[in-house]
């Protein structure tokens, strides 16, 4: 009894301290752009949570980091709360917890038949909402903490690929969401340029993103190369029939005018994702924007819905992450290897 309680007391202590360098990290990365540490090491200490709080039920906590999404809107913006959440996604760091995470969904769909997957990269950038009302783009805020976001309407309106008004058929209101990101090669010229000029620059493209989305000043941002693709609707009027799967969604999106990544695919089964991860790995460094992985997203609109929620990401999607990239980076003066 002694030797569990010493154990249950030593978890309790790795808990408070994992959560408060969480919630360190999460105000670094989120509200002030400026991260102290590599993802890598940001994931495995969020792992770590996850496991304690799992095998330590009497230590969770809804104000816990690992039921949380993202961080605070700041105060300096206009405060937009969103109508249905956006939320984080789960992960997956190997073939195998993809796998678990495919034989879940089948468990749970009691599903006999195969299950299609809609693949996607994964951006590495700042997820957005754009609102659209009579097919103009009326409001745009970030994600914050997935409850509440910030107004950056004026900032994404200098985005050159985001439509200012849609077109064809589209709905009376909509709501679209996507990732703005900074393509990788005008990410190296921004920074060649600000070194030059003396000015800051930004330890990733992630960063330079999402800081740029963040200015009080949208004649900034316009100066900023962001690019935007949209992966998903939030709220939609009901004057227009919806397409009943994800893909199909995203086809109605671009119909209207809306940017989608042309590496989108839908695979017919949970075993043809291995494929679509393994190309796109092979690919990476190829491609015009950073990716830290792929998003797998159960296709049929239906069965996401049977499939729902938890605290802080669906269960019908995730984020199988690639492994992290052996370079040396340098944020604020630290050296650490990625
Ligand atoms: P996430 O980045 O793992 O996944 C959710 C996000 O993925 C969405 O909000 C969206 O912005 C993005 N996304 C990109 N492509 C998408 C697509 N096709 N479909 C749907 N979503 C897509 O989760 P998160 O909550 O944004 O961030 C957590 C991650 O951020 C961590 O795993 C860590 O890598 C990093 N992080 C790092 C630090 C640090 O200090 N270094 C701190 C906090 C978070």
């Amino acid at each position: 009894f002694e030797e569990e309680s010493a154990t249950s007391s030593h978890a309790e202590q790795r808990v408070t301290q994992l959560r408060a360098l969480l919630t360190r990290y999460n105000r670094e990365y989120y509200e002030l752009d400026q991260p102290t540490v590599p993802d890598a090491e940001y994931d495995r200490l969020f792992r770590e949570l996850v496991e304690l709080e799992k095998r330590h039920p009497e230590l969770q906590s809804d104000a816990s980091p690992s039921q949380k999404v993202g961080g605070q809107a700041l105060d300096a913006f206009t405060q937009v709360t969103h109508e249905t959440p956006m939320l984080s996604l789960d992960n997956a760091f190997s073939s195998e917890e993809f796998e678990a995470f495919a034989t879940r969904v089948a468990e749970r769909l009691d599903s006999a038949t195969a299950i299609a997957f809609c693949c996607e990269p994964k951006l590495d950038g700042a997820a957005v909402s754009i609102l659209y009302e009579g097919g103009e783009l009326v409001r745009a805020a970030t994600r914050g903490d997935g409850q509440t976001g910030e107004d950056i309407t004026a900032n994404v309106r200098t985005i050159r690929n985001v439509p200012l008004q849609l077109q064809g058929d589209f709905p009376a209101r909509v709501e679209v969401r996507g990732e703005v990101f900074m393509p990788t090669n005008a990410f190296e010229k921004y920074n060649e340029k600000a070194l030059a000029a003396g000015e800051k620059t930004f330890a990733n493209p992630r960063n330079a993103a999402a800081g740029s989305l963040r200015q009080l000043d949208s004649r900034i941002t316009a100066k900023r190369p962001l690019h935007f693709y949209a992966y998903s609707m939030g709220v939609v009027s009901d004057d227009i029939d919806l397409a009943d799967t994800h893909f199909g969604r995203l086809e109605q999106l671009q119909n209207w005018g809306l940017p989608i990544s042309d590496e989108v695919k839908v695979v017919a089964q949970s075993s043809a994702c291995k494929t679509y991860y393994d190309d796109i790995l092979a690919r990476r460094a190829k491609l015009r924007y950073e990716i830290d992985g792929i998003v797998l997203k159960v296709n049929s609109i239906a069965l996401q819905q049977d499939l729902g929620f938890v605290s802080r990401a669906p269960r019908w999607a995730i984020a199988w992450k690639f492994p992290a990239q052996e370079e040396l980076t340098v944020i604020r003066g630290v050296d650490f290897q990625v």
